[in-house]
Formats: structure tokens, C-alpha cells, sequence
């Protein structure tokens, strides 16, 4: 196909016609289809069943005799340290266990931060002004805590290997309202872009005028491979430490798609004075998390190799609905030059950029089409892209079928709200 560009003015509308036509196909079978959250499938919620079922007596007893079935141990048991140490590649001194959600955790950080202050700096609530940076397209719930807690959000463009670290570099170290930078390091959430080395090493090299900056690197999809060649990620507190800065970075991540979402074990790292601190709130806000909920995965997976074969099974079932999309994608847009897409080795999402000012339209179609989509610009702070281009799409949760027909619908959409727009350019 040629690009939209080199079309006359006919050739545009023969086009528009025969896409009303398949659009209108589609609209007849009054569809639901429901593409909105980057949920597993319960093919994928089905291989951790045998977690569940280890039987009580099993669960009782910690390494160290600990009673997982009564109160006691605040930020985790010995044997869950070590597990998901090994996994986020930090030492086991170096991290927290936490709750069922990773969320939660990034919450109480900031939350902590506003309220009581960072190591002994004025709590951020006190100053006039907090701003966070915001490598976008990203996670809209990081977005929705700056928003809640009234910090202002500033846009960091995504390069294929990471945040515009030039950009950042020169933010971070004039303005000292700039206290933190929201990081999905690996198969980003939407992009699928893990960070280059470079990338990771001028983030830990950073020189913050504020003291109390924090890099909150969610490291949420970090096992989540899609490929026999899966992307590598520089271990950012052993680089942090390398660059003098060791307290500079929180990292954080969850079993929540490797497990349970909603039901898995939270973590977080991040150096012994950060997590001394941390404890000290931790210790009033909680008794303790769910230790039986921590046995429960250290017995079923037992070591890093355990977690990655277990990961190998959720790819084979993942697998071929990204490479379903990104088929699709190339078939009905290709060559056409009125979008772009990436094509990740891992994590959740395929992100579709339009062209300029579409995605809202390009949504409202799918929707008259019985698709729901990701809210166009919810990748973005405050809801606003200020492109309108981007829209996330979440393969895992719909059954092929269902995903193969949304996809050409949101295809089809693509096509007739770019050519309309290039027919009224005319
Ligand atoms: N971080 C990212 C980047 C995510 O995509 C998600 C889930 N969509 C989460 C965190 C949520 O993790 P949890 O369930 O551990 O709160």
C-alpha cells in the first residue's frame, strides 16, 4: 500500500468508502470487546493455582522457626528477602518485602515523602512547589499520585532507549522542586523500551540540586519476557552506589503478574539508609505484611530459576497475541505512514502512535464499534497528550479471537480518521 501522502483526492475517498464498509461490518455484530487494562488471562491466572494448594502445615513454620500464622516480622521473612533479592539483583540486606501491591508501596513513598520529609529534609507538603518528572508515554496511576498529592508533572519525551536524559540532566540539577522521576526501566509501560546502560548510568550519575530527589524506578515487568533473547537492564543501585549516590533511587516491583495481581508479595530495594528510614514509619503504619502469602511463593518457586521457568510458560501463552497485534498492525498499516508502533520484547502493552491530533477520534470510532480502548492520553500526566497520538494496547487479557477483531477494528478506525483528515487537508 502506498502512503496515505501520494493518494489523489479519489483514490482517498474510494479508500474511506471501503473502510465505512468494513467498518460497518464490524458495527452490525454489536460487539463488546474490552481492551481497556493490561490484566493476565486466566489461562495465565491458572498456572499458579498449585500455589494455593500446599497444604497448611506447610505454610506454617519460616526457616528460622518463625510462626508465619501469628503476628511478628515486619519487612519480610529471611527466605522471601532472598528470593526476590535475587530476582530485582540486589543484596538481601537491600530490600523490603511489602503487601499485595507494588502501588501501594510507590504510594506510601510519596505519601511519606509529603508528610514527614526524605532523611531529615523538610516534608514536601511544607514548600511551595513539588515537581515530579515524567518520561511519557507512561503508567497513568504513577501519574494519578503526583495528581492526588498536588505534584506538578513535567513531561520527559521517551527515546527508543529511554527518557531524554539530556533533558532530565539539566532539570534535575537547576530546579530543586524537582524531587522525582517516575522509571518503568524494563518493557516500559507502554513502549516495551528497556533503558540502554547509557541510560541507566547517567540516571544513577545524576546531580540533583534537591537532596531529597528520588528516582522511582518500578521495576514491574523485570521477569516479564516475551523472547528467547530477552532485553537487559543495568542494576541501577549498584550503578547509584558506583556514582556516589547510592540513596538517590527506590526500586520497586511485584508478583503481580507473575503470581496473583491483587494477591502477590510486593517489594521494594533501595539502599540500608533509605530502608532504616522506612522501616521507622512502617513499623507504626503496620504489625507486619502477609508471611504465609510470602511462604506461599518462596514454596512454589522456590529459587530465580523457578520464577523464570514459570515466566517461559506465561510467554508461550502471551507470545502469540502480541505477535497476533503486531501482524495485524503491519498488514493494515504499514507503508501507509499514518502510524507507528513498537514492538517489544516483553511486558504488557503494544503502544500505536497515530498521527497527530487522531487518538480521541480514533478511540470515540473503536467505541462506536463496540471496542473499548485505553482512554486516549491516559498515558500521559492529567490525562492530556499533547499530541493526541498515543494509544496503549493491552494484548494478555482477551482470547484471541476477540483480540484479533478489535485490533482490526481499531485498525480500520486508524485508517478512516487519518484519510478523513488528509481528504478535508485537500
Ligand atoms: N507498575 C506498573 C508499571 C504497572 O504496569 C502495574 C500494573 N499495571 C503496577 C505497577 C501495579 O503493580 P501492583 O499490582 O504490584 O500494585
Amino acid at each position: 500500500m502506498n502512503k496515505y501522502s501520494a493518494l489523489s483526492k479519489n483514490e482517498l475517498q474510494s479508500e474511506i468508502e471501503k473502510l465505512e464498509k468494513r467498518y460497518n461490518g464490524y458495527k452490525e455484530q454489536k460487539l463488546k470487546l474490552d481492551m481497556t487494562r493490561g490484566k493476565p488471562c486466566s489461562q495465565q491466572l491458572d498456572m499458579s493455582t498449585e500455589m494455593l494448594e500446599i497444604p497448611a502445615k506447610e505454610l506454617r513454620k519460616a526457616a528460622d522457626g518463625t510462626d508465619t500464622f501469628n503476628y511478628g516480622v515486619l519487612d519480610g521473612l529471611p527466605e522471601a528477602k532472598a528470593l526476590f533479592a535475587e530476582m530485582l539483583e540486589v543484596d538481601k540486606s537491600e530490600i523490603i518485602i511489602g503487601g499485595n501491591s507494588s502501588l501501594n508501596l510507590m504510594y506510601d513513598a510519596v505519601g511519606r515523602a509529603m508528610s514527614l520529609g526524605i532523611l531529615g529534609g523538610t516534608p514536601w507538603s511544607k514548600l511551595d512547589k513539588v515537581r515530579f518528572l515524567c518520561p511519557s508515554p507512561g503508567y497513568d496511576r504513577h501519574f494519578a499520585i503526583c495528581e492526588l498529592f498536588g505534584i506538578e508533572m513535567v513531561i520527559v519525551d521517551m527515546k527508543p532507549d529511554g527518557p531524554d536524559m539530556d533533558t532530565v540532566e539539566k532539570l534535575v540539577s537547576e530546579d530543586d522542586s524537582i524531587k522525582g522521576i517516575w522509571c518503568v526501566p524494563k518493557y516500559s509501560n507502554p513502549d516495551g523500551i528497556t533503558y540502554s546502560d547509557q541510560v541507566v548510568d547517567r540516571m544513577a550519575a545524576l546531580k540533583p540540586k534537591a537532596k531529597d530527589f528520588r528516582i522511582f524506578w518500578d521495576n514491574a515487568y523485570c521477569v516479564h519476557h516475551l523472547s528467547d533473547k530477552p532485553d537487559s537492564l543495568k542494576n541501577i543501585l549498584a550503578a547509584c552506589k558506583s556514582a556516589g549516590n547510592e540513596n538517590m533511587v527506590y526500586m520497586f516491583s511485584s508478583t503481580s503478574k507473575i503470581s496473583f495481581p491483587g494477591a502477590g508479595i510486593s517489594m521494594m530495594a533501595a539502599s540500608a539508609e533509605n530502608l532504616n528510614s522506612i522501616r521507622k514509619s512502617m513499623t507504626i503504619q503496620t504489625i507486619g505484611h502477609d508471611k504465609i502469602n510470602q511462604l506461599r511463593h518462596v514454596k512454589y518457586f522456590k529459587d530465580i530459576d523457578g520464577i523464570s521457568a514459570h515466566m517461559k510458560k506465561h510467554a508461550d501463552i502471551l507470545k502469540p497475541k502480541f505477535d497476533l497485534v503486531l501482524e495485524i498492525l503491519e498488514t493494515e498499516l504499514g507503508g501507509k505512514d499514518i502510524a507507528s508502533w513498537n514492538k517489544p520484547n516483553g511486558g504488557y502493552f503494544v503502544s500505536l502512535n497515530t498521527l497527530d491530533n487522531c487518538a480521541k477520534e480514533v478511540e470515540k470510532l473503536s467505541l462506536d464499534a463496540g471496542v473499548v480502548l485505553t482512554k486516549a492520553g491516559a498515558t500521559y500526566p492529567y490525562g492530556k497528550d499533547p499530541r493526541d497520538r498515543n494509544i496503549r494496547i493491552a494484548p494478555t487479557m482477551p482470547p484471541a479471537e476477540e483480540l484479533k477483531k478489535a485490533i482490526e477494528i481499531l485498525c480500520i478506525s486508524v485508517q478512516l480518521v487519518s484519510a478523513k483528515k488528509m481528504l478535508a487537508a485537500m
